[in-house]
Protein backbone atom coordinates (compact mmCIF):
# COMPACT_ATOMS: atom_id res chain seq x y z
CA UNK A 1 0.00 0.00 0.00
CA UNK A 2 1.37 3.07 -1.12
CA UNK A 3 0.91 6.22 0.94
CA UNK A 4 -0.31 9.78 -0.28
CA UNK A 5 2.65 11.83 -1.60
CA UNK A 6 4.07 14.25 1.17
CA UNK A 7 5.52 17.26 -0.62
CA UNK A 8 8.29 19.20 1.05
CA UNK A 9 6.23 22.16 1.62
CA UNK A 10 2.88 23.16 1.17
CA UNK A 11 0.84 26.55 1.27
CA UNK A 12 -2.73 26.62 3.50
CA UNK A 13 -5.21 29.35 1.89
CA UNK A 14 -8.29 29.45 4.08
CA UNK A 15 -11.89 29.48 3.11
CA UNK A 16 -12.10 32.89 4.52
CA UNK A 17 -9.18 34.19 2.55
CA UNK A 18 -10.66 32.56 -0.35
CA UNK A 19 -13.87 34.48 -0.35
CA UNK A 20 -12.26 37.87 0.45
CA UNK A 21 -10.42 37.49 -3.37
CA UNK A 22 -13.71 36.90 -4.31
CA UNK A 23 -15.13 40.06 -2.81
CA UNK A 24 -11.78 42.08 -4.13
CA UNK A 25 -12.13 40.42 -7.69
CA UNK A 26 -15.82 41.45 -7.71
CA UNK A 27 -15.39 45.03 -5.77
CA UNK A 28 -13.75 46.80 -9.29
CA UNK A 29 -11.01 47.69 -7.35
CA UNK A 30 -8.27 44.51 -8.52
CA UNK A 31 -4.92 46.47 -8.58
CA UNK A 32 -3.09 48.27 -5.74
CA UNK A 33 -5.56 50.12 -3.78
CA UNK A 34 -7.24 49.76 0.25
CA UNK A 35 -6.38 45.93 0.26
CA UNK A 36 -2.49 46.81 0.08
CA UNK A 37 -2.93 50.12 2.27
CA UNK A 38 -4.38 47.89 5.32
CA UNK A 39 -1.66 44.98 4.45
CA UNK A 40 1.08 47.32 5.12
CA UNK A 41 -0.47 48.97 7.83
CA UNK A 42 -0.57 45.47 9.70
CA UNK A 43 2.78 44.51 8.88
CA UNK A 44 4.06 48.30 10.12
CA UNK A 45 2.53 47.50 13.94
CA UNK A 46 3.92 44.19 13.74
CA UNK A 47 7.24 45.71 12.68
CA UNK A 48 6.98 48.05 15.84
CA UNK A 49 6.18 50.96 13.96
CA UNK A 50 9.01 50.94 11.20
CA UNK A 51 7.71 51.86 7.80
CA UNK A 52 6.75 49.14 5.73
CA UNK A 53 6.14 49.09 1.94
CA UNK A 54 4.76 45.83 -0.34
CA UNK A 55 6.30 44.93 -3.32
CA UNK A 56 5.35 42.02 -6.29
CA UNK A 57 8.57 39.72 -4.96
CA UNK A 58 10.86 39.30 -2.66
CA UNK A 59 13.54 40.37 -5.64
CA UNK A 60 12.43 43.42 -6.50
CA UNK A 61 12.10 44.26 -2.37
CA UNK A 62 16.30 43.36 -1.84
CA UNK A 63 16.74 45.59 -5.53
CA UNK A 64 14.67 48.62 -4.21
CA UNK A 65 16.37 49.02 -1.02
CA UNK A 66 19.67 48.51 -2.19
CA UNK A 67 18.33 51.69 -5.05
CA UNK A 68 17.16 53.37 -1.56
CA UNK A 69 20.80 52.93 -0.20
CA UNK A 70 21.94 54.61 -3.38
CA UNK A 71 24.13 51.57 -4.21
CA UNK A 72 25.59 50.76 -7.87
CA UNK A 73 28.12 50.87 -9.65
CA UNK A 74 31.88 50.88 -8.26
CA UNK A 75 30.50 49.84 -5.20
CA UNK A 76 30.62 46.14 -3.53
CA UNK A 77 27.82 44.40 -1.69
CA UNK A 78 28.61 41.22 0.34
CA UNK A 79 26.64 38.38 0.43
CA UNK A 80 26.30 34.71 0.85
CA UNK A 81 26.87 31.82 -1.68
CA UNK A 82 24.34 29.93 -0.28
CA UNK A 83 21.05 31.21 -1.04
CA UNK A 84 18.71 31.51 -3.63
CA UNK A 85 20.21 33.37 -6.64
CA UNK A 86 17.89 36.24 -6.23
CA UNK A 87 20.02 37.75 -3.40
CA UNK A 88 22.91 38.31 -5.82
CA UNK A 89 21.50 39.18 -9.16
CA UNK A 90 20.06 42.66 -7.32
CA UNK A 91 23.43 43.34 -6.34
CA UNK A 92 24.51 42.72 -10.66
CA UNK A 93 21.03 44.14 -11.30
CA UNK A 94 22.08 47.84 -9.86
CA UNK A 95 25.05 47.61 -10.90
CA UNK A 96 26.95 46.97 -8.15
CA UNK A 97 29.59 43.91 -7.48
CA UNK A 98 28.63 41.01 -6.00
CA UNK A 99 31.88 39.96 -3.05
CA UNK A 100 30.84 36.22 -1.52
CA UNK A 101 31.98 35.25 2.02
CA UNK A 102 31.83 31.76 2.91
CA UNK A 103 29.21 30.10 5.40
CA UNK A 104 29.82 28.65 8.59
CA UNK A 105 29.14 25.05 8.50
CA UNK A 106 26.90 24.69 11.49
CA UNK A 107 24.35 27.53 10.80
CA UNK A 108 24.94 27.88 7.26
CA UNK A 109 24.28 31.25 7.40
CA UNK A 110 27.22 33.95 6.43
CA UNK A 111 30.20 33.66 8.49
CA UNK A 112 30.39 36.99 9.87
CA UNK A 113 34.44 36.54 10.64
CA UNK A 114 34.55 36.21 6.59
CA UNK A 115 32.35 39.25 6.07
CA UNK A 116 34.83 41.57 7.93
CA UNK A 117 37.92 40.06 6.14
CA UNK A 118 36.02 40.35 2.60
CA UNK A 119 35.24 44.25 3.30
CA UNK A 120 37.68 46.64 1.33
CA UNK A 121 37.06 50.74 0.86
CA UNK A 122 34.17 49.63 -2.13
CA UNK A 123 32.44 47.48 -0.10
CA UNK A 124 28.78 49.82 0.61
CA UNK A 125 26.63 46.68 2.08
CA UNK A 126 25.94 43.56 3.62
CA UNK A 127 23.05 41.29 2.64
CA UNK A 128 22.71 38.38 5.01
CA UNK A 129 20.51 35.71 4.18
CA UNK A 130 18.68 33.88 7.68
CA UNK A 131 18.81 30.51 6.04
CA UNK A 132 15.75 28.54 6.84
CA UNK A 133 14.87 31.46 9.18
CA UNK A 134 17.31 30.82 11.76
CA UNK A 135 19.06 34.53 11.89
CA UNK A 136 22.90 35.45 11.91
CA UNK A 137 23.99 36.91 15.12
CA UNK A 138 22.47 40.14 14.76
CA UNK A 139 24.81 42.35 17.37
CA UNK A 140 27.56 40.94 15.88
CA UNK A 141 26.46 41.81 11.92
CA UNK A 142 25.53 45.69 13.39
CA UNK A 143 28.52 45.94 15.01
CA UNK A 144 30.38 45.25 11.75
CA UNK A 145 28.12 47.07 9.85
CA UNK A 146 28.60 50.12 12.62
CA UNK A 147 32.50 50.13 12.68
CA UNK A 148 32.57 49.93 8.25
CA UNK A 149 29.82 52.55 8.02
CA UNK A 150 28.25 49.68 5.68
CA UNK A 151 24.59 49.64 5.20
CA UNK A 152 22.35 46.44 5.64
CA UNK A 153 20.00 44.71 3.50
CA UNK A 154 18.87 41.54 5.71
CA UNK A 155 17.51 38.94 3.44
CA UNK A 156 14.76 38.10 5.46
CA UNK A 157 13.07 36.04 2.90
CA UNK A 158 12.29 33.25 5.16
CA UNK A 159 12.24 34.73 8.52
CA UNK A 160 8.97 36.48 8.85
CA UNK A 161 7.95 35.28 12.52
CA UNK A 162 11.60 34.80 13.76
CA UNK A 163 13.34 36.84 16.45
CA UNK A 164 16.75 38.03 17.64
CA UNK A 165 17.02 37.58 21.56
CA UNK A 166 13.17 38.29 22.13
CA UNK A 167 13.05 40.77 19.12
CA UNK A 168 11.10 40.28 16.06
CA UNK A 169 13.32 40.00 12.74
CA UNK A 170 11.78 43.08 10.87
CA UNK A 171 11.60 45.58 14.00
CA UNK A 172 15.06 45.97 14.58
CA UNK A 173 18.32 46.29 12.36
CA UNK A 174 18.39 48.84 8.90
CA UNK A 175 17.04 47.11 5.78
CA UNK A 176 14.62 44.03 6.13
CA UNK A 177 13.48 42.39 2.98
CA UNK A 178 10.80 39.64 3.26
CA UNK A 179 9.44 37.26 0.39
CA UNK A 180 5.85 36.10 0.24
CA UNK A 181 6.55 33.91 -2.48
CA UNK A 182 4.08 30.58 -2.32
CA UNK A 183 7.02 28.43 -0.29
CA UNK A 184 7.10 31.16 2.43
CA UNK A 185 5.65 30.43 5.91
CA UNK A 186 3.04 33.11 4.81
CA UNK A 187 2.36 33.86 1.18
CA UNK A 188 0.68 36.81 -1.45
CA UNK A 189 1.19 33.90 -4.07
CA UNK A 190 4.38 36.54 -5.03
CA UNK A 191 5.09 39.33 -3.49
CA UNK A 192 7.50 40.88 -0.78
CA UNK A 193 7.71 43.86 1.84
CA UNK A 194 10.56 46.29 2.64
CA UNK A 195 10.82 47.61 6.42
CA UNK A 196 12.70 51.07 5.83
CA UNK A 197 14.20 52.81 8.70
CA UNK A 198 12.28 56.65 8.39
CA UNK A 199 9.53 58.57 6.15
CA UNK A 200 12.47 59.67 3.20
CA UNK A 201 13.09 56.07 2.65
CA UNK A 202 9.66 55.18 2.36
CA UNK A 203 8.74 57.50 -0.13
CA UNK A 204 11.73 56.90 -2.51
CA UNK A 205 11.02 53.40 -2.24
CA UNK A 206 7.59 54.23 -3.38
CA UNK A 207 8.85 55.75 -6.17
CA UNK A 208 10.95 53.00 -7.54
CA UNK A 209 7.70 50.99 -6.98
CA UNK A 210 6.01 53.00 -9.61
CA UNK A 211 7.83 54.60 -12.21
CA UNK A 212 9.46 56.90 -9.91
CA UNK A 213 6.21 59.54 -10.11
CA UNK A 214 5.10 61.57 -7.55
CA UNK A 215 1.31 63.07 -7.84
CA UNK A 216 0.07 66.01 -6.36
CA UNK A 217 -2.93 67.39 -6.14
CA UNK A 218 -6.17 66.34 -8.47
CA UNK A 219 -3.36 66.15 -11.94
CA UNK A 220 0.12 66.77 -10.82
CA UNK A 221 2.03 64.05 -11.64
CA UNK A 222 5.97 64.74 -12.23
CA UNK A 223 8.57 62.03 -12.35
CA UNK A 224 12.56 62.25 -11.06
CA UNK A 225 13.72 58.87 -10.50
CA UNK A 226 13.81 56.05 -13.00
CA UNK A 227 11.81 53.36 -11.12
CA UNK A 228 9.91 50.06 -12.71
CA UNK A 229 6.49 48.52 -12.28
CA UNK A 230 6.78 46.58 -8.94
CA UNK A 231 3.91 47.13 -6.98
CA UNK A 232 1.57 44.75 -5.13
CA UNK A 233 -2.40 44.03 -6.24
CA UNK A 234 -5.31 44.39 -3.57
CA UNK A 235 -5.52 40.42 -4.78
CA UNK A 236 -2.20 39.64 -3.57
CA UNK A 237 -2.63 41.57 -0.12
CA UNK A 238 -5.56 40.17 0.70
CA UNK A 239 -4.58 36.78 0.45
CA UNK A 240 -1.51 38.28 2.47
CA UNK A 241 -3.81 39.67 5.28
CA UNK A 242 -5.44 36.67 5.57
CA UNK A 243 -2.57 34.79 6.18
CA UNK A 244 -1.00 37.23 8.14
CA UNK A 245 -3.42 36.29 10.80
CA UNK A 246 -2.31 33.17 11.14
CA UNK A 247 1.51 33.76 11.19
CA UNK A 248 1.95 33.17 15.08
CA UNK A 249 -0.17 29.42 15.18
CA UNK A 250 1.98 28.69 11.80
CA UNK A 251 5.15 29.51 13.56
CA UNK A 252 4.13 27.39 16.38
CA UNK A 253 3.34 24.63 14.59
CA UNK A 254 6.46 24.48 12.78
CA UNK A 255 8.15 25.00 15.97
CA UNK A 256 6.55 22.10 17.24
CA UNK A 257 7.43 19.89 13.87
CA UNK A 258 10.95 20.67 14.02
CA UNK A 259 10.99 19.60 17.79
CA UNK A 260 9.30 16.43 16.69
CA UNK A 261 11.68 15.90 13.72
CA UNK A 262 14.63 16.27 16.18
CA UNK A 263 12.88 13.63 19.04
CA UNK A 264 12.24 11.37 15.76
CA UNK A 265 15.58 11.59 14.50
CA UNK A 266 17.24 11.07 18.02
CA UNK A 267 20.35 11.90 19.47
CA UNK A 268 22.94 8.98 17.85
CA UNK A 269 21.08 10.14 14.53
CA UNK A 270 24.17 11.79 13.34
CA UNK A 271 26.85 9.99 14.77
CA UNK A 272 25.27 6.61 13.15
CA UNK A 273 24.40 8.04 9.33
CA UNK A 274 26.99 10.59 9.32
CA UNK A 275 24.75 12.86 8.26
CA UNK A 276 24.35 16.83 9.71
CA UNK A 277 21.07 18.34 11.49
CA UNK A 278 20.16 21.72 11.68
CA UNK A 279 20.67 24.08 14.93
CA UNK A 280 18.01 22.94 17.18
CA UNK A 281 17.19 26.55 17.57
CA UNK A 282 13.58 26.85 18.94
CA UNK A 283 13.35 30.32 20.31
CA UNK A 284 14.65 32.15 17.37
CA UNK A 285 13.97 30.26 14.08
CA UNK A 286 10.72 30.03 12.42
CA UNK A 287 11.56 27.18 10.71
CA UNK A 288 10.98 28.21 7.55
CA UNK A 289 12.64 24.57 6.48
CA UNK A 290 14.10 21.94 8.05
CA UNK A 291 17.40 20.64 6.30
CA UNK A 292 20.16 18.07 6.76
CA UNK A 293 23.73 17.61 5.29
CA UNK A 294 24.08 14.25 3.71
CA UNK A 295 27.07 12.38 3.98
CA UNK A 296 29.30 12.29 1.44
CA UNK A 297 28.60 8.51 0.40
CA UNK A 298 25.29 9.11 -1.23
CA UNK A 299 24.57 11.84 -3.78
CA UNK A 300 21.55 14.50 -3.32
CA UNK A 301 19.95 13.14 -6.82
CA UNK A 302 20.01 9.76 -5.53
CA UNK A 303 18.74 10.48 -2.33
CA UNK A 304 15.67 12.68 -4.03
CA UNK A 305 15.16 9.58 -6.19
CA UNK A 306 15.04 7.06 -3.02
CA UNK A 307 13.14 9.57 -1.27
CA UNK A 308 10.58 9.89 -4.12
CA UNK A 309 10.17 6.17 -4.51
CA UNK A 310 8.60 6.39 -0.78
CA UNK A 311 6.52 9.11 -2.19
CA UNK A 312 8.19 11.46 -0.70
CA UNK A 313 9.14 15.62 -1.82
CA UNK A 314 12.66 16.51 -0.82
CA UNK A 315 13.84 20.42 -1.97
CA UNK A 316 17.17 21.40 -2.53
CA UNK A 317 17.87 24.85 -1.17
CA UNK A 318 20.60 25.88 -2.50
CA UNK A 319 22.89 25.25 -4.99
CA UNK A 320 25.87 27.44 -4.29
CA UNK A 321 25.79 30.69 -6.30
CA UNK A 322 29.36 31.25 -7.65
CA UNK A 323 29.44 28.50 -9.40
CA UNK A 324 26.48 29.43 -11.77
CA UNK A 325 27.58 30.08 -15.19
CA UNK A 326 26.33 33.47 -15.20
CA UNK A 327 29.11 34.27 -12.04
CA UNK A 328 31.63 31.76 -13.03
CA UNK A 329 31.83 34.27 -16.22
CA UNK A 330 32.14 37.50 -13.87
CA UNK A 331 35.64 35.52 -12.40
CA UNK A 332 34.43 33.04 -9.35
CA UNK A 333 35.86 29.73 -9.25
CA UNK A 334 35.27 26.70 -7.93
CA UNK A 335 37.40 26.47 -4.38
CA UNK A 336 36.91 29.93 -3.75
CA UNK A 337 34.06 28.83 -1.07
CA UNK A 338 34.64 25.41 -0.17
CA UNK A 339 32.06 25.06 2.67
CA UNK A 340 29.39 26.28 0.71
CA UNK A 341 30.37 23.85 -2.09
CA UNK A 342 30.30 21.23 0.25
CA UNK A 343 26.42 22.32 2.11
CA UNK A 344 25.44 23.47 -1.45
CA UNK A 345 26.35 19.46 -2.94
CA UNK A 346 24.63 17.38 0.15
CA UNK A 347 21.47 19.80 1.60
CA UNK A 348 18.81 18.35 1.69
CA UNK A 349 15.07 19.74 2.36
CA UNK A 350 12.64 17.85 4.34
CA UNK A 351 9.29 17.79 4.15
CA UNK A 352 8.04 20.95 6.33
CA UNK A 353 4.43 23.05 6.08
CA UNK A 354 2.06 24.17 9.00
CA UNK A 355 -0.45 21.79 7.92
CA UNK A 356 1.56 18.91 8.34
CA UNK A 357 1.34 16.05 10.64
CA UNK A 358 3.61 14.46 13.35
CA UNK A 359 3.22 11.15 11.51
CA UNK A 360 4.36 12.99 8.55
CA UNK A 361 7.25 13.55 10.31
CA UNK A 362 7.90 10.06 10.96
CA UNK A 363 7.22 9.18 7.84
CA UNK A 364 9.75 11.58 6.84
CA UNK A 365 12.57 10.26 9.21
CA UNK A 366 11.93 6.49 8.96
CA UNK A 367 12.54 6.94 5.30
CA UNK A 368 15.54 9.16 5.64
CA UNK A 369 16.92 6.38 7.90
CA UNK A 370 16.02 3.63 5.52
CA UNK A 371 17.73 5.40 2.19
CA UNK A 372 20.97 6.01 3.94
CA UNK A 373 21.12 2.75 5.79
CA UNK A 374 20.98 1.19 2.23
C1 LIG B 1 12.26 33.36 -1.72
C2 LIG B 1 13.58 34.00 -1.56
C3 LIG B 1 13.98 35.11 -2.31
C4 LIG B 1 13.19 35.66 -3.44
O1 LIG B 1 11.90 36.00 -3.12
P1 LIG B 1 10.79 36.05 -4.31
O2 LIG B 1 9.60 36.55 -3.60
O3 LIG B 1 10.65 34.67 -4.84
O4 LIG B 1 11.29 37.01 -5.33
C5 LIG B 1 15.19 35.68 -2.03
N1 LIG B 1 16.01 35.19 -1.09
C6 LIG B 1 15.69 34.12 -0.36
C7 LIG B 1 16.61 33.65 0.69
C8 LIG B 1 14.46 33.47 -0.58
O5 LIG B 1 14.16 32.39 0.13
Amino acid sequence: MTEPFLPFSKPTIDEATIAAVSDVLRSGWITSGPKVQAFEAQLSEYFGGRPVRTFNSGTCTMEIALRVAGIGPGDEVITTPISWVATANVIIEVGATPVFADIDPVTRNIDLDKVEAAITARTKAIIPVYLAGLPVDMDRLYAIARKHGLRVIEDAAQALGSSWNGQRIGAIGDFVSFSFQANKNITTSEGGCLVLNDADEARLAEKYRLQGVTRSGFDGIDVDVLGGKFNMTDIAATIGLGQFAHLEAITAKRRNLAKHYFATFGTEFEAQYGAQLPVPDFANSNWHMFQIVLPERITRAEFMEKMLQRNIGIGYHYPPIHLFKLYLERGFKKGMFPISEHVGRQIVTLPMFSVMTEQDVERAVAAVKAVLQQ
